[in-house]
């Protein structure tokens, strides 16, 4: 069994998308040919935004969007702990200062609560109540928020935005695990000033390599991201105006998005009817809890994300589901303020408790829209069964 099913998707679209391709290797346009230019517009509409800049990955597509508010050294961007690396690991590349606030326990996503109180503590200087850098740099500046929508989730953006228009902060949408999902109504990647996404191929809406988008309503944001994601380019290509990337979409990834975008609304209602029936096989189980999805929020569930009760138990669980070839994974094992990777950040064991829970708890159950019934079965089955 596979943890994520990319073959069934495949065989579903394979004729169309052979197609696609076909007419990519026809056309011969490798960098930004039409399909680049098509998947934008058509992913803005989707999504109800102005503009969507294709970029060559999730990652790519922060990094672009921290250099559109030009993020650097003396900076410091609000963001979580509990995420994927690429969120934070962007803001110290261009020598930004990652501020973390812990999460909410059921969502997993930033607390607002917790987020504004940073931010204050952050105002008045009082650097030593928040956890931050063993050596408090006076000179830091708040800038703005990266807010992650994680296993699919929008973040609590009516309250992150009105945080941040108090406090004059950017919010970025880190959307690379949302791209579907629904908040208030609107969808992800219109959620706030930018909105990132990445279409890696285990991502709800990936290609077959990496790849991403920007999404934004503002005009010159849009235009300044363009201009980096394409070496700061200016009115032509030797016309170079400001520092920038090689940051660019390759149009076989937008041919082969194109197709997969085609089934992805009806991906996104399997989806949905596969969490569904994993909460309720699971919901008898007081030794895990099941995903909470908040009321004004549909999620494209990137991942089902169960909480044991300890890490002991948590173990036993998945040994169980491996015993019976069934894969699982931990999202995340480790909270990004503990990665050795930003230990001059100087935070320590204990400063985002909620998140470090979470990791010594948290396990995933395979997720794809074409998990059948009978699989779910075999796999709750197999969890009620274990003996604690
Ligand atoms: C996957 C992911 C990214 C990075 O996307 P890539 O396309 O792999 O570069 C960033 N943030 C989050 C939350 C992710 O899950």
């Amino acid at each position: 069994m596979q943890f994520i099913d990319l073959e069934t998707q495949q065989k579903r679209i394979k004729p169309a998308l052979e197609k696609r391709i076909r007419t990519v290797l026809d056309h011969g346009k490798y960098i930004m040919g039409p399909e680049v230019a098509e998947l934008e517009k058509t992913l803005a509409a989707y999504t109800n935004v102005n503009y969507g800049i294709g970029c060559a990955s999730g990652t790519d597509a922060l990094l672009m969007a921290l250099m559109a508010y030009q993020v650097g050294p003396g900076d410091a961007v609000f963001t979580t702990p509990f995420t994927f690396i690429a969120t934070a690991e962007v803001l110290q590349l261009l020598g930004a200062t990652p501020v973390f606030v812990d999460i909410d326990p059921g969502t997993f996503n930033i607390d607002p609560v917790l987020l504004e109180k940073a931010i204050i503590d952050f105002d008045k200087n009082q650097r030593d109540k928040h956890p931050i850098s063993d050596k408090p740099d006076s000179a830091l500046t708040p800038k703005g928020i990266i807010a992650v929508d994680l296993f699919g989730q929008p973040a609590d953006y009516s309250a992150i935005n009105t945080i941040a228009k108090q406090h004059d902060l950017f919010v970025i949408e880190d959307a690379a695990q949302s791209f579907g999902a629904e908040y208030n109504g609107k969808k992800s990647c219109s959620l706030a000033n930018i909105a990132c996404t990445s279409f890696f191929p285990a991502k709800p809406l990936g290609g077959y390599g990496d790849g991403g988008m920007c999404f934004t309503d503002d005009d010159r944001l849009a235009d300044v991201m363009r201009s980096i994601r394409n070496h700061g380019q200016g009115s032509d290509k030797y016309d170079n105006i400001r520092i920038g990337i090689n940051g660019r979409l390759d149009t076989l990834q937008a041919a082969i998005l194109l197709t997969k975008f085609d089934i992805f609304p009806d991906e996104i209602q399997l989806r949905n009817e596969v969490s569904n029936r994993y909460s309720s096989m699971l919901k008898d189980m007081n030794a895990l809890a099941t995903p909470i999805i908040k009321k004004n929020c549909r999620s494209v569930w990137a991942q089902y994300s169960l909480i044991a009760q300890t890490t002991e138990q948590r173990d036993i669980f998945q040994k169980a589901l491996k015993d019976n070839n069934i894969p699982t994974a931990i999202y995340y094992p480790k909270p990004l303020h503990l990665q050795t990777a930003f230990h001059t950040l100087g935070y320590q064991k204990g400063d985002f408790p909620i998140s470090e829970q979470c990791a010594e708890a948290i396990f995933s159950l395979p997720m794809h829209p074409y998990l059948s019934e009978s699989t779910q079965w075999e796999i709750s089955s197999i969890l009620k069964h274990v003996k604690l």
